[in-house]
């Protein structure tokens, strides 16, 4: 590390984007400062689904790799990251959409993600809880879960990664300024400050994506795998007003989570009512028994969305020496490990992973202004 600088690399923000950058530098043995706000982020919010998700080829690239990796990483991980290789049922309701999970099949099937078509007796078989009369489904077998926050505390709990609480109020390029005024350097910053990235760059075309989801008292058993209706493809990922669709997940403790919506244009963090009741109604549209089960937390969160849904993940094209590791959307549990390997990659300018240019800022923020 150079004299006057604080470490090698400052990393703003501690949520899981944050951390596993953060964990996979400090693997390559720099120094790495990671300063965190202390404010409710996403990563505390979420439901920690691992899926691989192929609405497009860069989302299917950076999903499917970084499933590969948490798979790697399940044995080093400490049971209170709650990890589970639970596979995902996506749940088809008519035909239509049964011939949706066929392609969805058969474009995974290529990519060599392990999933296998359901009928509807079969898929009975495996959750007796779901009501009848649904078509079939496809399984996603290397899907799993994690406990997020427990994870990214993991992952900053790593030799050379220490932790300051701190709020960022600018970046300039390598330098950032503190709350109280100081400036600190170092080679290189890492912005990973989710949903607020664009309080420190407010050219960056992030836009925040509402959340609500509940939590159930334990029933041990009711549910095996992660139940996701296939109409979460066109109707909640991709909706642009707000939207439902049923998504249940089995926790460790026997929990249940439910979710999921999607708004945009509020910043309000406020539990809505007429939405939780939409969200909870569809999920018991697909499991009827839900509705005699007891919720004891409902809570809201944003996802950092960016226009083309996919994270900007390399150096800002116009502030040489500040990287961005933002816009994860509602998938960034999953995609924290690929994020940080494709980072690492340009950052020590090596061949990353997996092909860069879907995830580089330059999509947005046009030709790099530096040599
Ligand atoms: C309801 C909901 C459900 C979700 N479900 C899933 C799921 O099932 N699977 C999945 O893969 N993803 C899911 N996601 C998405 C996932 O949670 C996010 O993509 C991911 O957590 C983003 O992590 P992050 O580290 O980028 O941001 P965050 O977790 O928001 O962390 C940002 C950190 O930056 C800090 N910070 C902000 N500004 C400053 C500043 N100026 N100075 C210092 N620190 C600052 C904050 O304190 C915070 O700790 C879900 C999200 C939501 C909201």
């Amino acid at each position: 590390m150079n004299e006057g600088l604080v470490a090698d690399v400052i990393v703003i923000g501690a949520g899981i984007i944050g951390a596993a950058c953060a964990q996979a530098l400090a693997r390559r043995g720099l120094q790495v400062l990671v300063l965190d706000a202390g404010l409710h982020g996403a990563t505390a919010a979420g439901m920690g689904h691992l899926l691989v998700l192929d609405d497009n080829p860069a989302e299917l690239a950076l999903s499917r790799y970084s499933l590969q990796r948490w798979r790697a990483l399940a044995p080093d991980l400490p049971d209170g990251c709650a990890y589970r290789n639970n596979g995902t049922l996506w749940l088809a309701a008519n035909a239509e959409e049964m011939a949706v999970a066929h392609d969805k099949y058969l474009n995974l099937q290529a990519q060599g993600v392990a999933c296998e078509l359901i009928s509807a007796s079969a898929l009975r078989q495996r959750e007796p809880e779901l009501r009848e009369g649904l078509e079939g489904g496809l399984l996603i077998h290397g899907d799993g879960i994690l406990y997020a926050p427990a994870t990214a505390n993991w992952m900053l709990d790593t030799p050379n990664v220490r932790q300051r609480r701190a709020r960022v109020r600018a970046v300039d390029g390598n330098r950032v300024r503190l709350d109280d005024g100081h400036w600190l350097s170092a080679e290189a910053v890492v912005l990973a400050n989710g949903i607020q990235a664009n309080e420190l760059c407010p050219e960056l075309p992030i836009e925040p994506k509402k959340g609500h989801l509940l939590i159930t008292d334990r029933y041990p058993h009711t549910v095996t795998h992660t139940l996701v209706e296939l109409g979460y493809v066109t109707s909640a990922h991709n909706a642009t007003g707000p939207s439902t669709a049923c998504n249940i997940q089995p926790r460790p403790t026997g929990q249940l989570f439910i979710g999921a919506s999607r708004q945009f244009g509020t910043t309000d963090p406020q539990v809505e009512s007429w939405m939780l009741a939409k969200m909870l109604k569809r999920a018991a549209e697909y499991m009827p028994g839900l509705a005699r089960l007891n919720g004891i937390r409902a809570w809201t969160g944003f996802r950092a969305a960016s226009p083309d849904g996919l994270p900007l993940v390399g150096q800002h094209p116009q502030r040489q020496g500040l990287w961005l590791a933002v816009g994860h959307e509602g998938l960034g549990v999953t995609t924290a490990p690929g994020t940080a390997d494709l980072l690492v990659a340009q950052l020590f300018n090596e061949t990353p992973p997996l092909a860069a240019p879907p995830y580089l800022p330059q999509r947005f923020l046009g030709e790099p202004a530096y040599a």
